[in-house]
């Protein structure tokens, strides 16, 4: 026993309570004993109700020792990416040799146009011929970039931001980052204080919320249905509104519901939201230009009043097919642009000098991409009109026709409940999306992932072909069940 008034925090390299293993696990390795413990020993009675043995050891002691295997609270704190999970585990079973069909995955099953890679193909080529190589080389294309991204793209991107959505931002107003989700990441971790509330709207994307908690934020989801196009209720978003509500998370058009808010919704939001200061709207726009008539895009920032507290994200992954290249940004007033660049000038020093060479490329392919990015987007809605159409004809599913991007988000709740033969309890959207990757060999991303347990995510960038091989297993799996509660 001893007095916590003179145990000194480096007196001790270590401590262990046998009777309460669990909560001094973690200091047992520390090298000094955290407040905590100190304080626990402040209320501890000596010779009354508890024993505690301390275990000093002397510094010699310390080659010995296991090593800490924690993690930080703010890591235990956030749930790893369900649609990853999934999509690893069709392509172990691929590699078992199961011929499973992929709709998990969330990126554009066609390559980069060649107008984009050209360009880089070119870089390289120089890079292969000494004096050209040598002179690309002191162009500076295989050196850092500015941390905010090339002056050229960035130009580029403020050009696009104009032309295609109205909007007027300066190169110093724009970040570029690599991928999109680390422009949301940053502008989360930039404006959010902790305990401050982040506004999410469900379905949501997967990463949202968890970008919330590494911001020490709170994430406040927000639900919607299926019958108002998973579109999210200016009412109900008004209701839940506080003190500390910081970001309000706007997704159009959306993963996972491929649902794009019109902009009369929108205006209606904008009038709500001006009646908060403290309340940003964080807008991912990375689907933009995936979008089907009637349906358009509307950025939030363009609507009155609100270019002040909008920071608009968006990228190069999906509308030019370039997931790999990593290649995203964000567009905001000056000072949350700059707190972004802080933080990035101190975790990666910028995007890749070749992705950017190709960003340009990108946005030089005219107006929303031209020819070349509507020949895909026809593709997209092409796929999505027979899936529209397939899953229209089985029992018991309800959708809502998506509007934009290339995902379907399926409510299949009335099939749960069912016993599947040889399978088990179909309880929620977990157990039906490994019912149909056992049954059918289809991989789909349960619905929990996205905030919304009765649907699944089926994804259609990949071949008509393929999404009819796949729909005609899905079928044979499904009808072979009966809906639990027919609607
Ligand atoms: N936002 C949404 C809504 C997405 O679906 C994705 C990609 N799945 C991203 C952001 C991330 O895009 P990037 O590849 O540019 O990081």
């Amino acid at each position: 026993q001893f007095s916590p008034s003179n145990a000194s925090r480096h007196q001790f390299v270590g401590a262990k309570c046998s009777s309460h293993s669990d909560i001094f696990r973690s200091v047992s390795f520390s090298s000094h004993l955290p407040d905590f413990f100190l304080k626990s020993l402040e209320n501890t009675k000596p010779l009354q109700t508890q024993r505690i043995s301390v275990v000093v050891r002397p510094v010699s002691c310390y080659k010995q020792m296991e090593v800490d295997i924690s993690l930080s609270p703010r890591v235990n704190s956030v749930k790893p990416s369900k649609t990853i999970a999934i999509t690893d585990q069709a392509r172990a079973l691929v590699e078992a040799g199961v011929p499973v069909i992929g709709l998990s995955v969330g990126e554009p099953d066609f390559d980069t146009p060649a107008i984009i890679a050209e360009v880089i193909c070119d870089h390289y080529a120089y890079a292969h011929d000494f004096r050209l190589g040598l002179m690309r080389i002191r162009e500076g294309y295989t050196r850092y970039t500015p941390n905010a991204g090339t002056l050229e793209l960035r130009k580029a991107i403020c050009h696009k931001l104009k032309e295609e959505n109205g909007i007027s931002y300066t190169p110093d107003q724009v970040l570029v980052s690599n991928g999109a989700k680390q422009s949301v990441l940053q502008a989360m971790v930039a404006v959010c204080s902790p305990g401050d509330e982040v506004i999410i709207p469900a379905p949501y994307y997967v990463s949202y919320p968890e970008i919330a908690r590494l911001a020490d934020a709170t994430p406040v989801i927000l639900s919607t249905n299926i019958t108002e196009n998973f579109l999210l209720d200016p009412e109900l978003l008004e209701s839940k509104i506080t003190n500390k509500s910081r970001v309000l998370m706007l997704c159009s058009p959306s993963n996972p519901t491929g649902s794009v808010y019109p902009r009369k919704l929108l205006e209606k939001i904008a009038q709500i939201v001006a009646r908060h200061p403290q309340l940003l709207v964080l807008c991912d726009e990375v689907y933009e230009h995936i979008i089907y008539a009637p349906a358009t895009h509307t950025s939030f920032a363009s609507l009155p009043g609100m270019w002040e507290r909008t920071l608009t994200v968006n990228g190069f992954s999906k509308t030019f097919a370039m997931t790999g290249w990593r290649l995203g940004y964000l567009a905001a007033p000056k000072h949350i642009v700059s707190a972004c660049g802080k933080i990035q000038s101190q975790v990666t020093s910028g995007a890749s000098s070749i992705s950017q060479k190709a960003g340009v490329a990108a946005l030089g392919m005219g107006y929303a991409g031209g020819e070349t990015v509507s020949t895909m987007v026809k593709a997209f809605k092409e796929r999505r009109d027979y899936l529209v159409e397939s899953f229209g004809e089985l029992e018991g599913v309800k959708m809502s026709e998506p509007q934009g991007a290339f995902y379907l988000f399926l409510d299949f709740s009335s099939y749960y409940g069912v016993e599947a033969e040889g399978f088990g309890m179909i309880k929620d959207s977990e157990s039906l999306c490994r019912y149909l990757l056992e049954k059918a060999q289809v991989a789909l991303v349960p619905g929990d992932a996205f905030g919304d347990d009765r649907c699944v995510r089926i994804s259609y960038s990949t071949s008509l072909s393929t999404l009819q091989a796949a729909m005609d297993k899905i079928k044979k799996a499904v009808i072979s069940l009966r809906p639990a509660v027919l609607v």
